[in-house]
């Protein structure tokens, strides 16, 4: 089983790319975000929690993620691998996806962090924001979403760093340019062959 962590600021361009490496590869795609938002679309219960952190630009809570994820594994046994594109975004939620992977005897093959400056994902969200009108788009909510990133999500890096499982790619090159590099990473350094 492939499964590939793509990891990376909100604006890094994590959502393009997955789409272009689930594409190439024939996997599945587990974007935490894009789930919330149908919840919270169809105003399901789960949707009505979600929607009270998004709002602010804040993480939902661990174990409603986890127990989220673990719902969407049990309802695909078939798959080649995933992306997983925004998740884990805390150490917490690592652990538990380490965990769950491991009690299925499968792990995580290789993480892929996309590095962007502050100022281009900042220029990118805002853009992103007049197209898609996303309501955690607006400038006070992405500054708070950067700041989030760094202070809880980015040790994740140093988690998958002790794996030997972690790989920055500079994300400012074109969108062409930065797939090649996952690609080139994914074949090379995948820890699942
Ligand atoms: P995204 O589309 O990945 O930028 O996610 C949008 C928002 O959904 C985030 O700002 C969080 O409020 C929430 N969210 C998405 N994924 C997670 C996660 N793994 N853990 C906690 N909150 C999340």
């Amino acid at each position: 089983m492939l499964n590939v962590l793509l990891f990376g600021p909100p604006g890094s361009g994590k959502g393009t790319q997955s789409k272009k490496i689930i594409q190439h590869y024939g996997l599945s795609h587990i974007a935490t975000g894009d789930i919330f938002r149908k919840e919270i679309e169809e105003q399901t219960p789960l949707g009505r929690i979600a929607q009270h952190y998004i709002d602010k630009g804040e993480l939902v809570p661990d174990d409603v993620v986890i127990s989220m994820i673990e719902e969407v594994f049990e309802a695909n046994p078939k798959v080649k691998g995933y992306v997983f594109d925004g998740f884990p975004r805390t150490v917490s939620q690592a652990k538990a996806l380490d965990n769950m992977l491991q009690s299925k005897k499968k792990s995580i093959c290789i993480m892929i962090v996309l590095d962007v400056s502050d100022d281009e994902l900042l220029k990118r969200m805002l853009k992103r924001a007049k197209i898609e009108g996303r309501k955690d788009d607006e400038p006070h909510i992405i500054q708070n979403r950067i700041k989030i990133y760094k202070e809880q999500t980015s040790p994740v890096i140093e988690y998958y760093q002790k794996q030997n499982k972690a790989f920055i790619i500079n994300g400012m090159q074109t969108e062409e340019a930065v797939f090649k590099e996952i690609c080139y990473h994914i074949d090379n350094f995948s820890q699942c062959k």
